[in-house]
C-alpha cells in the first residue's frame, strides 16, 4: 500500500483560504488503510477547515466526497461533473491521485492535504514500513524476499556495510530503530538453508528499470478496449 502522513493544518488552509468553495476529496483506498485520507479524514479536516474558517473571519463553504480511488477515470468522471461552483479541490488521496485529478485539465486547482511517503507494509495497527521501492527489476529471489534497495539506507547490493551493528542499521537512533537489511538478509538466508548463495556477488543494477530512468508506463494491449487501441496516453 502506498503510506501517507497528514499536512499540517496551517499548511492546507494556506492552500484554499482565498477561495469560496472548496471539494475537500477523500480516497477509499490506501489513504484510507492509513487513516489519512478516507471519508472519516475527509469529514474531520472539511470542519476542522471550517472552524479555522470561522475564526479567521472567511467566509468558506467546504464540500465533502470520497471516492473509491482517485487514479481511476471510472471514480474520478463523476466527481468532475459535480464540480460547479467549486474553486478548489483539496484532495486527500497520494500523489498519484492528485496527479490524475490534475491531468484531468480541470479549470480549478487541486492541491494536496497529504504528504505522500512510501510503499510500504502494515507492521501493526498504527506502524507502517516502506517495503519496497518499485525499482522495476525485483531481485527479492536474491534476498530471500527482504528488499535491501528500499530497506537499506544505501540500497547496497552486497551488504552489509561496516556500519552495521548487531543487526541495526547504522543510521539507527533509540527513537528510531532501523533493522539492518543486510543483517535481514543473511537470517533470512541462514533459516532457507541458503547462506551459501549469498556469497555470488550481485551485480551492479540497471537502474533504467527504476525511477532513475524518467517516468514510467506500461500500456497492455491486450487489455485496452477497442475504441482505445488508437489512443495514445501521455506518459
Ligand atoms: S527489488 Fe525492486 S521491485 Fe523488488 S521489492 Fe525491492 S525495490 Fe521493490
Ligand atoms: S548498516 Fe545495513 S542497512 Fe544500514 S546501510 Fe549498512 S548494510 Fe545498509
Amino acid at each position: 500500500m502506498i503510506v501517507a502522513d497528514a499536512k499540517p493544518l496551517d499548511e492546507v488552509f494556506g492552500f484554499v483560504e482565498n477561495y469560496g468553495k472548496v471539494l475537500v476529496l477523500g480516497c477509499g483506498e490506501c489513504v484510507t488503510v492509513c487513516q489519512v485520507g478516507g471519508e472519516k479524514e475527509v469529514a474531520v479536516l472539511a470542519q476542522t477547515l471550517r472552524l479555522k474558517a470561522g475564526s479567521e473571519g472567511k467566509e468558506i463553504e467546504f464540500l465533502e466526497d470520497t471516492i473509491q480511488r482517485q487514479c481511476e477515470p471510472e471514480f474520478v468522471e463523476p466527481v468532475l461533473e459535480h464540480l460547479d461552483g467549486v474553486d478548489a479541490v483539496l484532495s486527500l488521496a497520494c500523489g498519484i491521485g492528485v496527479n490524475f485529478m490534475a491531468d484531468q485539465n480541470l479549470d480549478v486547482p487541486v492541491f494536496p492535504a497529504v504528504n505522500t511517503t512510501f510503499m510500504g507494509a502494515t507492521v501493526r495497527h498504527g506502524e507502517w514500513a516502506e517495503r519496497c521501492a518499485a525499482c522495476g527489476d525485483c531481485i527479492l529471489h536474491l534476498t530471500g524476499g527482504i528488499c535491501p534497495i528500499a530497506r537499506c539506507a544505501k540500497s547496497i547490493l552486497n551488504g552489509p556495510c561496516g556500519g552495521t551493528n548487531d543487526g541495526e542499521c547504522e543510521i539507527s537512533t533509540p527513537e528510531n530503530p532501523v533493522d539492518c537489511a543486510w543483517a535481514l538478509i543473511i537470517e533470512r538466508a541462514k533459516k532457507l538453508g541458503t547462506l551459501d548463495k549469498l556469497k555470488d556477488i550481485i551485480a551492479p543494477k540497471d537502474w533504467s528499470t527504476a525511477r532513475d530512468g524518467g517516468p514510467r508506463r506500461r500500456v497492455r494491449p491486450d487489455l485496452l478496449l477497442a475504441e482505445e487501441e488508437d489512443t495514445d496516453v501521455e506518459a
